[in-house]
C-alpha cells in the first residue's frame, strides 16, 4: 500500500513511548491519519528493549529516592502499563510477578526501611515489613555468608507485576494500534533528519523526501533534544547521557528483585539485583552509571550530535562543578568508571554486588556484553539542576519533545496520557478520556 505524505499526527521514535502514545491516538480518538517514523529496522531496539533497561515496573514502593509524592505519580502510570497487560492477556507473556523488596543492611539503614515502610503503607496497603528472620526464609541468598552481626531488613510484596518486557510491550502497542486504526502509516528505516515549521503545518524530512503533519510528537530519546534544540526550542536544557551497564551471574541466587537505598542526590537507582525475564537462570546486578559522550549506547557515535544536546555553556559547567565538589557524587562517578574497566572491574563491581548476595564471588559475575542502554538525563540551565526523572518540552506550536530516563518506560501511557489530551485540544479532535480512564487508570 502507498504510504501517504501527509498526517494529521506524525510520532518520531518507535521507542516505549513512541508506541504507546500511537496506541493511546488510534484507539483512544477519532484522529485518522497517524504515522509513526522509527530510524531502524524494528520498534524498541534500544533503551525499550529488554536488554537496554532493568525490566522493572516502578510503582515507586521499592525505589526509595523516590519520595512518597512521586512514587504515587509513579504508581498510577505503572497501573496503566499494568491494567493494559491485562487487558490483552499479557500476564506471565511480557509481564511478571516476580517477588520485590528493597533491603537495608546495618543499623541506619534498617531503620531507614523501618521508616519509610511506615510512611508508605497507606499509599501502598499491599506492602510488607520483612525483619531478618522473615528474609532468611523467604530470600536466603541475601542472608548467607553475611556477619551475623549484621542487621538486613527489606520492604517488599510478592503479590504485584514488577517486571516487564518493555520491548515487547512496544511491539504489542503497534499491533493493537493497526488493529483500532488500519490507516496508520510505519515507516522503519527512516530517520527524522529535519523538522520545519511551514505556515500551520510542520514539515519531516528523511534522506531527501518530505512528510507533512499538523501535530508532531518527538520521542527520540536523547535524539528529542537534538531536534528541540535545531528548531530553536528548549534551549534552556542540555541532555547529560548516561549509560548503565549490567554484571550476569549463572549462580542460582536471588527469586526476587532485590533494590538497595539509593543517595537520594542522584537521579538514578542504586545497584540492584533481577532474575532477567529473558535469560533463565541468569541474574542481572546493576545497572552502573556512566556518562558518554554519544547519544545511543551501542551504535555508531555522532560526537557532534552530543555536545549540540550538551550545549556545553557556564550554566552547565556550573552544574558539574557543583556534583562533582560533592564528595558522594564524586566518588560514585569514579566508582561507577572503574565499573566499564577491563581488568578491575569485576573485581571492584562484585563489592556492590555483596552487599546484596554476601556470598558472590569475583568469578560468579560477568560484564554483560552489549547489554544496558543510555539514560537522557536532562540538566536545566535556569534552575542549574539535573531533573529527577523525564523532562517535556511542549512549545504550544503543535509539537512537543519527550526526554525519558528511568521510569520512562513505566510511565509510558502517563505520557501518552498527557501528550493525546494536548494534541487533541490543539487539533479540536476527540479524546475520549473517560474511556481510557476505565480501561486503564482504575
Ligand atoms: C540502564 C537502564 C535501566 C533502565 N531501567 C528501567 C526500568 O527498569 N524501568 C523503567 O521504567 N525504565 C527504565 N529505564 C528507562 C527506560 O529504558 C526508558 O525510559 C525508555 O526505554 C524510553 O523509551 P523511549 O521510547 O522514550 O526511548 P527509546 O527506547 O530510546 O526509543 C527512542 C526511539 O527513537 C528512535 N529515534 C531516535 N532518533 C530518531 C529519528 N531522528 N528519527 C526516527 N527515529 C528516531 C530510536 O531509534 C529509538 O527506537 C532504564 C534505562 C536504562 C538506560
Amino acid at each position: 500500500m502507498t504510504k501517504k505524505h501527509y498526517y494529521n499526527v506524525v510520532i518520531v521514535g518507535g521507542g516505549i513511548s513512541g508506541t504507546a502514545l500511537l496506541y493511546t491516538l488510534a484507539k483512544y480518538t477519532n484522529i485518522k491519519d497517524i504515522a509513526l517514523f522509527e530510524k531502524y529496522d524494528d520498534f524498541a531496539t534500544l533503551n525499550s528493549n529488554a536488554k537496554g533497561n532493568s525490566q522493572t515496573l516502578h510503582c515507586g514502593d521499592i525505589e526509595t529516592n523516590y519520595t512518597l509524592d512521586k512514587a504515587i505519580k509513579t504508581n498510577k502510570t505503572a497501573t496503566m502499563l499494568e491494567n493494559y497487560g491485562k487487558l490483552y492477556g499479557y500476564e506471565e507473556k511480557y509481564m511478571f510477578k516476580i517477588p520485590k523488596m528493597a533491603i537495608g543492611v546495618g543499623e541506619k539503614e534498617v531503620q531507614f526501611i523501618k521508616d519509610r515502610y511506615e510512611a508508605f503503607k497507606d499509599a501502598f496497603p499491599y506492602m510488607e515489613y520483612w525483619d531478618k528472620a522473615k528474609l532468611a526464609e523467604i530470600e536466603p541468598a541475601l542472608l548467607e555468608g553475611r556477619d551475623e552481626n549484621e542487621d538486613i531488613a527489606a520492604m517488599g510484596t510478592d503479590k504485584r507485576y514488577s517486571a516487564i518486557n518493555f520491548g515487547e510491550m512496544s511491539k504489542s502497542f503497534v499491533r493493537n494500534a493497526q488493529k483500532e486504526n488500519p490507516n496508520i502509516d510505519i515507516h522503519l528505516n527512516k530517520e527524522i533528519q529535519d523538522i520545519k515549521k511551514i505556515g500551520d503545518k510542520f514539515e519531516l524530512s528523511v534522506d531527501g523526501k518530505h512528510y507533512y503533519a499538523d501535530y508532531v510528537v518527538v520521542d527520540a530519546g536523547a535524539h528529542s533534544l537534538l531536534l528541540a534544540h535545531r528548531m530553536g526550542h528548549g534551549l534552556d536544557f542540555s541532555c547529560l547521557p548516561v549509560g548503565g551497564s549490567f554484571y550476569y551471574s549463572k549462580v542460582d541466587s536471588l527469586k526476587s528483585k532485590v533494590y538497595t537505598i539509593q543517595n537520594p542526590k542522584l537521579p538514578f537507582a542504586a545497584i540492584h539485583g533481577d532474575p532477567d525475564i529473558i535469560h533463565n537462570n541468569v541474574i542481572r546486578f546493576g545497572p552502573t552509571a556512566i556518562v558518554l559522550p554519544k547519544l545511543e549506547r551501542y551504535h555508531h557515535a555522532h560526537f557532534l550530535d552530543f555536545i549540540e544536546t550538551l550545549a556545553p555553556s557556564t550554566e552547565v559547567l556550573e552544574v558539574f562543578y557543583d556534583l562533582m565538589r560533592d564528595s558522594d557524587i564524586r566518588e560514585y562517578a569514579i566508582k561507577n568508571f572503574l565499573y566499564e574497566v577491563p581488568g578491575v572491574r569485576k573485581k571492584l563491581f562484585v563489592k556492590e554486588v555483596q552487599k546484596i548476595v554476601p556470598s558472590m564471588k569475583e568469578d560468579d559475575i560477568e560484564f554483560a556484553e552489549g547489554i544496558g542502554g543510555l539514560r537522557p538525563q536532562v540538566i536545566d540551565k535556569k534552575t542549574k539542576k539535573l531533573f529527577l526523572g523525564e523532562a517535556k518540552i511542549e512549545t504550544g506550536e503543535g509539537i512537543v519533545f519527550n526526554m525519558t530516563p528511568s521510569p520512562g518506560a513505566t510511565s509510558c501511557l502517563g505520557n501518552a496520557f498527557t501528550d493525546a489530551k494536548l494534541i487533541s485540544k490543539y487539533l479540536g479532535v476527540t479524546f475520549d478520556i473517560k474511556m481510557f480512564e476505565r480501561e486503564l487508570v482504575s
